[in-house]
């Protein structure tokens, strides 16, 4: 453990490093800021910027970069040198207080939905001092958000942060009520469970698919796959294992503690668990952890897939978000407590959360949407595209007996009555664990699983703090005025429970009867994209983000040309690339291993002249008409693509890709994976499935 505790954070310019670093002072001003999010002064920051740069520099650094998280989900940055040159001609190190907190990258570049064009012609980033700034090789940086001149965020940042600040104000007036004067701030807390494939990298290198794609886009079953449940939690190859901790000690290093990391159910397939942290600090992290396991797989010679479903009949990979709330004190808001006022506030922070999810199905439906995701929701081993929430059983016989005001428990006779009597002690870690809920009470925390493996956390913790602030603040609005504290609580609790249970469900989300039942309650279903993206908009939806002032209606419209416009392109790339690869390869191939057949059937003949050329002859048949088969779908698929031209508008046009261009892609994907079937191995122009799968012995 002590190179842990050595290398922990050693790239970080994290508590203990300021402490060392900064004059009393200047630490205790950052302290304010971090804490309570006071302003630093310039004063202030120029002794911050000059005391990291030397920290930086004495770690190797020679450049800094603002680090953000534009729309295109994964990170930017634009790096600046430290030198300036002096009026002697020589140069020194600076970096000042203005250049910490302020920079101006040249964004014209990234996805702003129109936004830069109406307002200002370029943004600038604006330090996140709540998370540490760090040194990647020889780049200090520094963690940011991204905004336009007018104030439009450009960013995933900006709104979480925004969502934050609301949810500890509706936060705060709650607990205020239950005469809790010593907080003084309230964070949500994130763990993201991530997982991924590694591949070879020599195998990627021959797939143009998982190149310019990151999914396989043809590819024939292998005889074995996942069925045999022997790669869950087995053990982990000696390559792996290697590879594993240079993640952990690279991620040591910039203070974000791995702390599980174990097979998956798919052959391939890894995740990693961090410790949890603030939701902002854990969206950077995941963002960081992301790009280290990318890395890191480069120096082992395999590739970090992070794609959601890099392989079709195998499981995809997903980022279990998991969230909670808690006091600047250490209370976790969603433990259930030991006396009778605790548990009432737990109930009421859960009920809100019952009542937000329910009402903003969509927006977490949403929240999570990518065109990679869709091929995980919905399949047999994510959370279906309905959001449902599993509470286990013990959480659900009390709020039946809150709701139907009976009988809960050994107390006979007894009403359970909010405020006056203990709950249960909840055990964490009997509920069974429900795997098929996209959204699971886990103890003391939620699991939202609908999370695709690609994506940035920050979208789905946005809508979740947004909208539990939305009803944290509805209670708040009534507790308030209520001239009995008690009953009203009551009667809060027993409402929102008796409104919104059809949310709660704790049975298969897998099972096909769910589909019918959840539509019988009147759930969502919201199979791909554009059906989901379709109710962004709605004004329930624009009233949330407009009322809670995370986006102006104008941000969330730019918001929702970018996600439209971004499926649209992820789709028109992939069906390409299918162009490209069967064109180029895989009707070539097939081709020359009909040649090599008919060549042997005619020298067979030749040797012997009642030679037995059937299993010739029957391959050639069979390759031949698949192939033109295959040639008459590529066509089709080209005209498809063609079609999209002629759309302008973004919601019909992601309706195009959905149901024509992706339709003509399967079909042409399934007439070429029978190919590669009868193909010989040595014809076959690209690794297969079993290559890939087991291909890290
Ligand atoms: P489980 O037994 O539910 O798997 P773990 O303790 O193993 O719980 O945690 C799973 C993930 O949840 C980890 O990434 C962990 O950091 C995260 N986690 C635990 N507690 C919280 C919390 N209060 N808020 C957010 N995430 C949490
Ligand atoms: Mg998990």
């Amino acid at each position: 453990m002590s190179t842990v505790t050595e290398a922990f954070g050693s790239l970080v310019f994290n508590d203990v490093t300021m402490k060392e670093k900064l004059p009393k002072e200047t630490y205790k001003a950052m302290q304010r800021t971090i804490k309570n999010g006071k302003h630093l002064d310039l004063e202030v920051a120029n002794v911050v910027a000059n005391a990291m740069k030397d920290w930086a520099i004495e770690k190797g650094a020679t450049h800094y970069t603002h680090w953000f998280q534009p729309m295109t989900g994964i990170t930017a940055e634009k790096h600046d040198s430290f030198i300036s040159p002096t009026d002697d001609g020589k140069v020194i190190m600076e970096f000042s207080g203005k250049e910490l907190v302020r920079g101006e990258p040249d964004a014209s570049s990234f996805p702003s939905g129109g936004l830069r064009a109406t307002f200002e012609a370029r943004g600038y980033t604006a330090w996140d001092p709540s998370s540490y700034a760090f040194i990647k090789g020889t780049t200090l940086c520094i963690p940011t958000a991204f905004c336009s001149y007018g104030g439009e965020a450009l960013d995933k940042k900006t709104p979480l942060l925004r969502s934050m600040e609301r949810i500890n104000k509706q936060a705060l007036r709650v607990l205020r009520l239950f005469g809790n004067t010593d907080v003084s701030s309230v964070k949500t807390t994130v763990g993201a469970e991530q997982e991924y494939f590694l591949v070879p990298k020599e195998m990627f290198d021959k797939r143009k698919d998982l190149i310019y794609t990151g999914r396989t886009l043809f590819g024939a079953k292998s005889p074995k796959g996942q069925e045999l449940d022997d790669h869950y939690f087995g053990s982990i190859k000696p390559r792996i294992a290697a590879f594993m901790n240079d993640v952990n000690e690279e991620l040591w290093k910039l203070g974000v503690l791995a702390k599980t990391e174990h097979n998956e159910v798919a052959p391939a397939q890894h995740e990693l668990a961090p410790i949890f942290s603030t939701t902002n600090i854990a969206a950077d992290h995941n963002q960081i952890i992301m790009e280290t396991l990318q890395n890191v797989a480069k120096k082992h010679g395999l590739v970090c897939l992070l794609h959601e479903k890099p392989f079709a009949g195998v499981n995809g990979s997903g980022k279990h978000n998991n969230w909670s709330i808690s006091t600047n004190t250490g209370v976790n808001l969603l433990e259930p407590g030991e006396t009778p006022y605790e548990n009432a506030q737990f109930l009421i922070f859960f009920s809100a959360v019952i009542k937000a999810v329910d009402e903003y199905q969509d927006l977490l439906r949403i929240s999570v949407a990518s065109a990679g995701n869709d091929h995980r929701l919905g399949a047999n081993e994510a959370p279906p595209a309905i959001v449902s929430m599993f509470i286990g059983d013990e959480l659900r016989d009390v709020l039946e007996a809150i709701e139907t005001e009976s009988a809960y428990g050994v107390k006979e006779k007894e009403l359970l009555r909010i405020g006056v009597h203990i709950l249960p002690k909840f055990p964490k870690d009997t509920t069974d664990r429900n795997r098929t809920s996209p959204f699971a009470f886990t103890g003391n925390k939620f699991e939202f699983r609908m999370l695709g493996s690609a994506a940035s956390v920050s979208d789905a913790n946005t809508v979740l703090n947004t909208a539990v602030a939305e009803e944290l603040k509805g209670f708040a609005d009534i507790l308030e005025t209520a001239e009995n504290f008690e009953d009203t609580l009551h009667d809060l609790i027993h409402t929102t429970i008796k409104e919104h249970k059809r949310i709660i469900f704790n049975g298969n989300g897998y099972d096909d009867s769910w589909v019918a039942e959840a539509a019988r309650r009147g759930l969502y279903n919201l199979k791909a994209t554009p059906d989901a993206l379709a109710h962004l908009l709605d004004e329930k939806n624009v009233k949330l983000f407009t009322d809670n002032k995370i986006f102006s209606e104008t941000e969330l419209r730019s918001r929702h040309e970018i996600m439209l416009e971004n499926y649209c392109k992820v789709i028109n790339i992939e069906a390409l690339t299918m162009v490209d690869m069967a064109r180029k390869e895989i009707l070539p191939a097939v081709s020359k291993y009909i040649r090599s057949l008919a060549e042997t059937a005619v020298l067979m003949k030749q040797a012997v002249e009642n030679a037995d050329s059937s299993v010739e002859c029957e391959l050639v048949s069979k390759l031949s008409a698949l192939n033109s088969s295959a040639l008459a779908k590529v066509k089709k698929l080209e005209l498809s693509i063609a079609g999209a031209k002629a759309i302008s508008s973004y919601e019909a046009l992601a309706m195009y890709y959905k149901d024509t261009v992706i339709p003509a892609m399967n079909e042409l994907r399934i007439t070429c994976d029978e190919a590669e079937t009868l193909t010989a191995e040595d014809f076959w122009p690209m690794p297969s499935y079993g290559d890939m799968l087991f291909g890290v012995r």
